[in-house]
């Protein structure tokens, strides 16, 4: 299980409703992490998997992992 930032986050990513199995499909699910990139994106609810990735956390602020920065690396 990944470490995350802080509680916020945590309690965000480890949502899952009863009436929606897949996160994607759930409102009250704002957050998304890709373990394998690592990153972190909000997730949009237009039907599909869209994300916009974020760089930093939006409850504590800490910086978080993203794709495009260890790309650029
Ligand atoms: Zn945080
Ligand atoms: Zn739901």
């Amino acid at each position: 299980m990944a470490n995350h930032c802080c509680e916020m986050m945590r309690s965000n990513l480890e949502t899952v409703c009863d009436r929606h199995p897949d996160r994607h499909d759930c409102p009250d699910c704002l957050i998304d992490f890709w373990p394998t990139a690592p990153a972190y994106g909000i997730m949009i609810h237009d039907g599909g998997n869209s994300m916009i990735e974020i760089s930093y956390c939006p409850w504590c602020g800490t910086k978080l992992p993203s794709r495009r920065a260890s790309a650029s690396r």
